[in-house]
Protein backbone atom coordinates (compact mmCIF):
# COMPACT_ATOMS: atom_id res chain seq x y z
CA UNK A 1 0.00 0.00 0.00
CA UNK A 2 1.44 3.44 -0.74
CA UNK A 3 0.80 5.90 1.88
CA UNK A 4 3.93 7.59 1.73
CA UNK A 5 3.30 8.38 -2.22
CA UNK A 6 -0.49 9.58 -1.17
CA UNK A 7 0.88 11.76 1.02
CA UNK A 8 4.20 12.99 -1.33
CA UNK A 9 0.72 13.82 -3.98
CA UNK A 10 -0.29 16.42 -1.32
CA UNK A 11 -3.74 16.39 -2.93
CA UNK A 12 -7.45 17.75 -1.30
CA UNK A 13 -7.54 13.99 -0.26
CA UNK A 14 -4.35 14.29 2.41
CA UNK A 15 -7.29 13.88 5.42
CA UNK A 16 -9.28 11.25 7.68
CA UNK A 17 -12.44 12.40 9.14
CA UNK A 18 -13.33 10.65 12.14
CA UNK A 19 -16.78 9.94 13.00
CA UNK A 20 -16.96 12.64 15.77
CA UNK A 21 -15.63 15.35 13.17
CA UNK A 22 -12.00 15.07 14.06
CA UNK A 23 -9.82 15.73 11.15
CA UNK A 24 -6.51 14.05 10.89
CA UNK A 25 -3.91 14.70 8.59
CA UNK A 26 -2.35 11.76 6.46
CA UNK A 27 1.59 11.40 6.90
CA UNK A 28 4.12 10.38 4.68
CA UNK A 29 5.50 8.51 7.27
CA UNK A 30 3.21 5.33 7.89
CA UNK A 31 4.52 4.95 11.31
CA UNK A 32 3.98 8.51 12.61
CA UNK A 33 0.49 8.36 10.95
CA UNK A 34 -0.45 5.17 12.97
CA UNK A 35 0.59 7.25 16.02
CA UNK A 36 -1.50 9.97 14.77
CA UNK A 37 -4.32 7.42 15.05
CA UNK A 38 -3.33 6.21 18.00
CA UNK A 39 -3.83 9.39 19.95
CA UNK A 40 -7.26 10.41 18.40
CA UNK A 41 -8.27 6.90 19.15
CA UNK A 42 -7.16 7.53 23.14
CA UNK A 43 -8.42 11.13 23.17
CA UNK A 44 -12.22 10.17 20.93
CA UNK A 45 -12.75 6.87 23.90
CA UNK A 46 -11.58 8.96 26.97
CA UNK A 47 -15.30 11.37 25.93
CA UNK A 48 -17.38 8.71 25.80
CA UNK A 49 -19.25 7.68 28.56
CA UNK A 50 -17.43 5.16 30.75
CA UNK A 51 -19.69 2.24 30.23
CA UNK A 52 -18.68 2.72 25.95
CA UNK A 53 -15.16 2.56 26.66
CA UNK A 54 -14.27 -1.09 25.46
CA UNK A 55 -11.77 -2.95 23.37
CA UNK A 56 -14.57 -3.73 20.41
CA UNK A 57 -14.68 0.32 20.07
CA UNK A 58 -11.60 1.18 20.87
CA UNK A 59 -10.74 -1.33 17.64
CA UNK A 60 -13.99 -0.12 15.91
CA UNK A 61 -12.56 3.59 16.06
CA UNK A 62 -9.21 2.92 14.85
CA UNK A 63 -10.51 0.36 12.20
CA UNK A 64 -12.34 3.32 10.65
CA UNK A 65 -9.30 5.90 10.13
CA UNK A 66 -7.15 3.15 8.57
CA UNK A 67 -9.77 1.86 6.26
CA UNK A 68 -10.33 5.80 5.26
CA UNK A 69 -6.68 5.72 4.43
CA UNK A 70 -6.17 3.12 2.59
CA UNK A 71 -9.38 3.74 0.60
CA UNK A 72 -7.95 7.69 -0.01
CA UNK A 73 -4.57 5.43 -0.83
CA UNK A 74 -5.75 3.66 -3.78
CA UNK A 75 -8.46 7.02 -4.71
CA UNK A 76 -4.67 8.49 -5.42
CA UNK A 77 -3.15 5.04 -7.20
CA UNK A 78 -6.10 5.12 -9.28
CA UNK A 79 -6.24 8.90 -10.00
CA UNK A 80 -2.16 8.54 -11.17
CA UNK A 81 -3.44 6.37 -14.12
ZN1 LIG B 1 -13.00 10.61 16.88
Amino acid sequence: MTIRRLARSHRSIDKVRCECGTEILILPDVTAMSKAIDAHVIVHIQKLKASARTTAETERIRDNLIAQVFSKASQSENSEK
